[in-house]
């Protein structure tokens, strides 16, 4: 079988080491630069608030997911279907009346959506139904891959139900402003909304990377190892090196970091990969597909007050279509467990990197949130802490899943494994790691 080294716990190597471990391979070994796993799924806990790294929910209905996490230990939370369209000083809900009763007249009241919207939202949801989420993750309904953008407006829905409802609502999800990722995405997504749950466990998104790290003996992890090189011998890999200069030994690596440490790798040891002779050495009749780095980034602010402002277990979308805000969430009408007795955590998330300090960027949000709210006390929200993640999903325009490298890397017992190689989610991640597996489980090629 051989010695395996998976380099990064994120969601992706912690799926790798878990499949392969339930196939039976014991010789392996986990390397994360950090102090825990996750990647970009943690959560910290700050004055005894949980925060995860950035506003982040799962949707039950991932398949992956289905695969590999065990829902019911996860203690999960779910939000309530639909969402709140806030505008200053009004409120309108838009629920999902085929499974939450109540939001039945107050959407259909809604004047936000016309009554076309509506059938147009259960029209698609019957066409998706008939597709599995792989067939519409690689075709959507068919034909050329368009934006979100183009989509909506090619498929009937109004300018109205799009400003305030789809547009907001897929930004935060894709966390693109402009919405020009790819409309598979969009259907993906859908899809998944209107057969699962958007929910998140009882002590935050961390959970998950836990129960996956569970998987894993203590000694088969190593947290604070940053690994500096990946060794290659005689066109095949050999083992790694670490930051501290140990080296170790390897018949397979797997390469589960971030897409912008993967790149450095796969431009090292392939020389920029235009170098015709550097990929034929390798065997190969073409260079490898570059892997993606073109980042998207998103900034969230945390906020604790001991009120409540907001109708329970609803997403609020800004609905305005001015502002910084794109949505927030009352979490603790989700699970009351991530904040102290008797305090109110809010997220409140803002796309891109605000050129603001984050003082500055707390106070705009709080005057965005007081129009919202006019009556009630905002000036007494207390900022918990602000992420600013960089990276925090990569691009997907449309036809990216065509441009996207698979997981073998062109080097013998060299293997990617990351949301990169499928798409730039939880269950791109999951698939990746799985992937990945079954490709050194099947001797080496994707
Ligand atoms: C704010 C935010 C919101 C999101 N919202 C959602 C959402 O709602 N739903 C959804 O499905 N997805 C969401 N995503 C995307 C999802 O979180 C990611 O797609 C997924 O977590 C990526 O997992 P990964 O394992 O591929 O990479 P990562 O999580 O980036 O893991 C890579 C790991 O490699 C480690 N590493 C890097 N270099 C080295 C090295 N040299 N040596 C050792 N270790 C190294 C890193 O420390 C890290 O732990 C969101 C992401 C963010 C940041």
């Amino acid at each position: 079988m051989g010695k395996v080294v998976i380099i990064g716990a994120g969601l992706a190597g912690l799926t790798c080491a878990k499949v392969l471990k339930q196939q039976g391979w014991q010789d392996l070994l986990l390397l994360e630069k950090s102090d825990g796993p996750g990647g970009r799924v943690r959560t910290d806990v700050v004055d005894g608030f949980r925060l995860d790294r950035g506003f982040q929910v799962l949707f039950t209905a991932y398949p992956g997911v289905q695969r590999h996490l065990h829902l019911r230990d996860l203690n999960l939370r779910n939000y309530r279907p639909g969402a709140v369209l806030a505008k200053p000083g009004q409120a309108f809900l838009l629920g999902d009346p085929l499974r939450d009763l109540a939001s039945g007249i107050p959407s259909l009241l809604n004047p936000l959506a016309t009554p076309l919207d509506k059938l147009k939202i259960l029209q698609l949801r019957a066409q998706l139904a008939q597709r599995s989420p792989e067939q519409v993750f690689r075709e959507g309904l068919g034909g050329e891959d368009l934006s979100i953008r183009e989509f909506l407006h090619q498929y009937g829905f109004s300018p109205a139900i799009c400003q305030h409802f789809l547009y907001p609502f897929y930004r935060g999800i894709l966390l693109d402003p402009d919405l020009n990722s790819s409309a598979r995405l969009f259907a993906f997504y859908f899809k998944m909304m209107a057969e699962g749950s958007i929910a998140t466990p009882a002590l935050g998104m961390g959970d998950i990377a836990r129960q996956l790290a569970d998987h894993l003996a203590p000694d088969q992890i190593r947290y604070q190892t940053p690994v500096e090189q990946i060794e290659v011998e005689e066109g095949k890999v050999c083992g790694i090196r670490t930051r501290t200069g140990d080296k170790i030994a390897a018949d397979w690596v797997i390469c589960a970091t971030d897409a912008l440490q993967a790149q450095v790798w796969q431009q090292t040891l392939f020389k920029g990969l235009s170098d015709h002779s550097v990929h034929s050495a390798y065997g190969l009749e073409q260079p490898p597909v570059p892997i993606p780095t073109q980042a998207r980034s998103v900034t969230c602010l945390y906020f604790r007050a001991p009120f409540s402002l907001t109708r329970g277990g609803y997403l609020y979308l800004n609905a305005s279509g001015r502002g910084w805000i794109n949505h927030w969430v009352e979490l603790t009408h989700i699970s009351p467990d991530l904040a102290p007795t008797g305090q109110h955590l809010y997220s409140v998330v803002v796309l891109g990197d605000p050129p603001l300090s984050d003082e500055d960027l707390a106070q705009t949000c709080c005057a965005e949130l007081q129009d919202y709210f006019p009556k009630a006390p905002v000036e007494h929200l207390q900022v918990v802490r602000v992420y600013r993640i960089p990276f925090a999903q990569f691009v997907q325009p449309p036809g990216f899943q065509a441009h996207l490298p698979t997981v073998f890397s062109g080097i013998q017992g060299l293997v990617w494994a990351g949301e990169y190689t499928q798409q730039s989610s939880i269950e791109g991640s999951l698939r990746s790691g799985e992937q990945a597996a079954e490709s050194v489980l099947k001797g080496g090629r994707a």
